[in-house]
Order: C-alpha cells, then structure tokens, then sequence
C-alpha cells in the first residue's frame, strides 16, 4: 500500500475497558509483556505504518498515565492524540471517531490485540480502499453449536462459512461516521452491538467485507491468553 493511504489513515486505538474478565490488580492492557505495557504493541504497530496520526481511547482515571507514558514519551514516530471512553465499547468507538475527523480511512483496534502483524494490516488496508468497509477475520477451527438456555446444542452452523472476526476494522470515515450517528439518533431495541461491523450492517446500506486476519491476532481476555502472547510477542521482538 501506498505511504500516501497512510498518511491521510488515523487509527483508534481502543483501552477504556476495565479488563474485569482478567483477575488482576493492573488492567490488562497495562500488564508489562517484554519489558512494555501491552498496549505499547498495537501503537508501535500503526506508527510503524507510518499513519497519519492515531487516537488512543482511555478511562478518565488512566488519561494522565496515558498521556505521560504514551501521548507525550516520544516513543512513538507518529502523534498520539488521547479520547475520553464511555460504558459500553460502541460509546469509546464513538469517542475516538469524534478524535479522527479529517481522516479518509479509519481502523479501528483493540488496545487487548497487542500481537498485530504488518501483514494484517496491509491485507486490511487494501480491502479497506476497494470496498470501504472491511474487518479482519480468520476461518473457525472449532464446530460452534448454538445453545439453548438449559445448554442443550439446538443448531450447528455450517463451520465453512464462520469466521471469528477481530480488530482491526477499517473503514471509510464518513461511512462509518455517519452509521454511529444513526446509531445514536435512532438505536433499535435489543440490539446487542459487539463489533463496528454491526453498526455499520444495521445503521447503513454498506455491506462489510472480510479480510484474512491472522490466528496470532488473539485479544487478551483471560490469564492463559497472556501466556500466548508473550510468546508470540517474544518471536516478533527477536525479529
Ligand atoms: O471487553 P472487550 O475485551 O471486548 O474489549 C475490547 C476492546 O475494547 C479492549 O481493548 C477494551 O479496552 C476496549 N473497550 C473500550 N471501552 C469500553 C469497553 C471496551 O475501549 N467501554
């Protein structure tokens, strides 16, 4: 991909969840992997693309951490500019979209993905420019049953036809833009929004494409998953 698709790109960064999931004093995406907090890995990630500029989104009680060790350190090549998050995901998606005007193409990722390689983001970047919305995804390796209340397997989907879907999504940034708007305009009831995606499926007329992701883009939400990743993040760093 071209530096220019870069450069007129702006990446929101996602850590305004509590990591309730995780069991640990510190928040998972401030657990130290090879010598960093995790979150440093998706940012290095997108400034090594040589991105426009990204958004990082935080808790209001993680801002002045954030912007010490983050926005201001000088680590990173590219600029960091923090957003304030909100309850649910969609609220610090939202946020952080707010941050990105005059960006063309946004990707959206979660700060808990610090395994983020330079090929998923050229897959996402090139499936982003043909079709405008675009998430990165791999193929089920497991069969997936839906269960009823009591936990008895009541329908198995064709596995060739799911895929697990991750972050980063991109997206043309007025599409997405206005998708969020409608959402908070006029929100349909018992719509449970987990991922950009769905905003975009339910609030527009655009169909989202997948892009092949990778299965070392795993998200940190147990302990076990901790151990994965610092061993997939110690080959990157020997690298
Ligand atoms: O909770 P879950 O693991 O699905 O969160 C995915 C990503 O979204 C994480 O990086 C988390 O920090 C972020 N998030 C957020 N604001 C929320 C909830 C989650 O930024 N209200």
């Amino acid at each position: 991909m071209e530096q220019r698709f870069w450069e007129k790109s702006s990446a929101i960064v996602l850590a305004a969840g509590s990591g309730k999931r995780m069991q640990q004093t510190v928040k998972k995406q401030f657990i130290s992997i090879g010598g960093h907090p995790l979150l440093y890995y998706s940012l290095k990630a997108f400034s090594d693309m040589g991105i426009g500029s990204i958004v990082l989104v935080v808790a209001e009680e993680d801002f002045a951490y954030c912007q010490k060790q983050f926005a201001a350190s000088g680590t990173f090549a590219r600029p960091i500019r923090l957003a304030i998050g909100g309850k649910e995901r969609y609220d610090s998606v939202y946020a952080g979209l707010q941050q990105a005007e005059g960006a063309e193409y946004v990707f959206i990722h979660d700060g808990a993905r610090p395994c983020l390689e330079r090929d998923v983001l050229e897959r996402t970047a090139a499936c982003v420019e043909k079709y405008k919305a675009c998430v990165a995804a791999v193929p089920v390796k497991d069969t997936i049953k839906i269960v009823d209340e009591n936990g008895f397997a009541v329908e198995t989907p064709e596995r060739s036809r799911l895929w697990a879907v991750q972050t980063p999504q991109a997206f043309q940034y007025e599409l997405v833009m206005k998708a969020y708007r409608k959402m908070a305009m006029e929100p349909k009831p018992g719509l449970s929004i987990t991922d950009d995606a769905m905003v975009v499926e339910h609030y527009s007329d655009y169909s989202v494409k997948i892009a092949k992701g990778s299965y070392h883009n795993i998200k940190i939400t147990t302990t076990e998953d901790l151990a994965v990743a610092r061993a997939y993040l110690s080959a990157f760093l020997e690298e």
